[in-house]
């Protein structure tokens, strides 16, 4: 029979696998294991849900055989098989799981990292074998079929005798090498090893024949080998174990297996609830967003089971939007199996587990801020866009579950810290919060507007993240303290005494400030101020929409575009008010030419484009030579 070929990013990743020089071939195992717990689980599903099919659930299982001599290795399931057209759909291509991510991380990394951060499934097999057969026969067929693939150049499929429903793989491996002993796969004791290490919470008994040395019946010291078949995995699921019997290592290899993730969990939060409805979960928070969080083709969701039978891979109903980054399962006796996605929006079991969930993750972020900075740093960095959206979004429902989680820079020490931490620093007479937004710390710290709240000692938040600004209006005040954006309109630091004297100033100078806004023509003010102190001007804005914003908004690749109203301030104790005022008696041309190159300063500091460069050269240009 003519040789089928492989798709070209199957080929692509066999040739990785055939060639792998990754240390860790010995993960084919779990592949192989966790592809056969599936196939069984799939059967098992149906058969709870569709009463036509009668399965002996008490003869699930997977087994396991070597043949030394030949160097053999067999797994073999009684799941729900695959049809001839399944063969050639799933062994054919990679499926759905592997191919994108292996298409766009491959371009830059070596073959260690795909294998370490995705399961790669069934091919794995092809790191330490060089011929695979697959005897599969669908639950309710007649027909059974081989697909064999001694590598890249592709595979057969034919017909073949199978008794029984379910799928065996044959592996032959690869000879060894001075580098590596494929034979160890073909020791009981080894291959007992390696299913406890990566396997033991398959909920399917993993069988296997075992020796073991005996003393002989009679004697003192004489050993005979006997040779059992033994259920090698406990079954148990890690998430219905106590906690306190749970290695921290355990998770971690739970978690890294189940969820494909490289890197350990910032946290696992580990429940158990019994009540009205009684519910086990573990879940787990990153430390880093997975390669897809950012795009639309990430899922957010919890696996539920039902007793330990899965009954969906993503349910996005136990976990709210904000917390979409959240991994784990969640296992509740008060579900049932046949739950369709519609009853399950409306079921109040699952509402339950859902609020507990929620409470129990806000209360885990909280703990980790307080007693593990370092690594609440490492999630916010993550995800602490998505509390930020949580806290905006539907007009800010949720702010007050979130604004705890909330960590932004300070201009003390330049640390992170929370809003609770900032009122309990601040002095008893401040009554604000005070903040500013910008592109950089660097950048921030050079605000003019920055300067006089630095030198009164107040502590500011330094807001670097585009959606600081919305997250910080929508919460508006925290614990009575109002959030004021030191960038906005008529913030002043000064005495009661030096207030009045700048209010006159301004008063007098009521009509150069006219002139000077003409000349301008983009302002909706111009004044003096106190709250410089080195700077000769600033630009702050009056209405609800900010500098920033306007420079966020703008920035979108959308039609829409908004304009913060500006005031351009004036340092009433440089000299450059005394120059204006001087102007604006001997030459007001002068002055409207001044005015023009203040506004376009103003504007640079602000980080905004000036509107008209090739005027401003020359206006600086004519001061030069005068
Ligand atoms: P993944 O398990 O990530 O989907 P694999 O490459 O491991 O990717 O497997 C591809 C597909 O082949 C599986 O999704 C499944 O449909 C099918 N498959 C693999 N092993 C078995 C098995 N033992 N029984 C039934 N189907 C299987």
């Amino acid at each position: 029979m003519a040789k089928k070929q492989f798709k070209a990013e199957s080929k692509k990743l066999m040739d990785l696998m055939i060639n792998s020089i990754y240390t860790n071939k010995e993960i084919f195992l779990r592949e192989l294991i966790s592809n056969a717990s599936d196939a069984i689980d799939k059967l098992h599903y149906k058969s709870l849900t569709d009463d036509s099919i009668k399965v002996d659930k008490k003869k699930f299982g997977i087994h396991i055989s070597m043949d030394e001599g030949n160097r053999i290795i067999t797994i073999s399931d009684n799941g729900i098989g695959m049809t001839k057209d399944e063969l050639e759909n799933n062994l054919g291509t990679i499926a759905k799981s592997g191919s994108n991510v292996f298409k766009e991380e491959n371009k830059h990394k070596k073959d260690i990292d795909i294998i370490g951060e995705f399961g790669v499934g069934f091919y794995s097999a092809f790191m330490v074998a060089d011929r695979i057969e697959v005897k599969s026969k669908a639950y309710g067929s007649d027909e059974a079929y081989e697909w064999v693939s001694e590598g890249i150049d592709g595979y057969t499929i034919e017909p073949c005798e199978k008794e029984e429903y379910g799928t065996d793989i044959t592996l032959t491996l690869k000879a060894d090498t001075d580098d590596y002993s494929y034979s160890e796969f073909l020791h009981d004791h080894e291959m007992e090893h390696l299913i406890r290490k990566y396997s033991n919470y398959i909920t399917y008994p993993i069988r296997m024949k075992v020796s073991h040395s005996e003393l002989k019946k009679g004697s003192k010291d004489e050993y005979e080998t006997k040779i059992e078949e033994e259920v090698i995995n406990d079954m148990v699921p890690l998430w219905k174990r106590k906690k306190d019997k749970i290695k921290d290592e355990e998770y971690n290899t739970f978690y890294s297996d189940k969820f494909f993730d490289y890197e350990e969990p910032v946290a696992v939060i580990h429940t158990s609830a019994e009540g009205l409805v009684s519910y086990n979960s573990l879940l787990f928070i990153p430390s880093h967003a997975p390669y897809d969080f950012y795009t639309k083709n990430y899922e957010k969701g919890l696996q539920l089971y039902s007793n330990g039978v899965l009954i969906m891979e993503k349910c996005k109903d136990l976990v709210p939007d904000y917390y979409s980054f959240v991994k784990g399962v969640v296992d509740s006796p008060d579900l049932s199996l046949n739950i369709s996605r519609e009853i399950l929006q409306q079921n109040n079991a699952l509402k339950t587990i859902a609020k507990s969930i929620e409470n129990k993750i806000t209360k885990e972020l909280e703990d980790l801020l307080l007693n593990d900075r370092e690594k609440y740093e490492k999630f916010f960095k993550a995800f602490g866009s998505q509390i930020k959206y949580g806290v905006y979004d539907n007009f800010g429902v949720n702010k007050d579950k979130l604004k705890d989680l909330l960590i932004f820079t300070s201009s003390k020490e330049k640390k992170n810290i929370s809003l609770k931490e900032y009122v309990d620093h601040m002095d008893k007479d401040q009554d604000s919060i005070y903040y500013v937004c910008g592109e950089t710390i660097d950048k921030i710290d050079l605000l003019p507007q920055v300067e006089s709240f630095k030198e009164h000692n107040y502590e500011i938040l330094y807001c670097t993240d585009y959606m600081d600004e919305f997250v910080l209006q929508t919460i508006g005040t925290y614990e009575d303290k109002k959030l004021v954006n030191i960038s906005k309109e008529n913030i002043d630091l000064s005495s009661e005494e030096e207030k009045k004297e700048l209010d006159k100033k301004n008063e007098d100078a009521k009509e150069m400030f006219e002139v000077m806004k003409d000349a301008i023509g983009d302002v909706k003010e111009v004044r003096f101020t106190n709250r410089l102190k080195n700077h000769p001007v600033c630009l702050v804005s009056a209405g609800d929409v900010t500098i920033e914003m306007e420079k966020v908004i703008n920035a979108m690749p959308t039609d829409e575009q908004i304009k913060a109203e500006k005031v351009l301030e004036i340092n009433v104790s440089h000299k450059i008010a005394d120059k204006l005022l001087n102007l604006y008696k001997k030459d007001k041309e002068e002055l409207k030419r001044i005015s023009k190159i203040l506004y376009a300063e103003a504007r640079l500091i602000e980080g905004l484009s000036v509107e008209n460069p090739t005027e401003l050269a020359s206006l600086i240009c004519d001061e030069l030579v005068k």
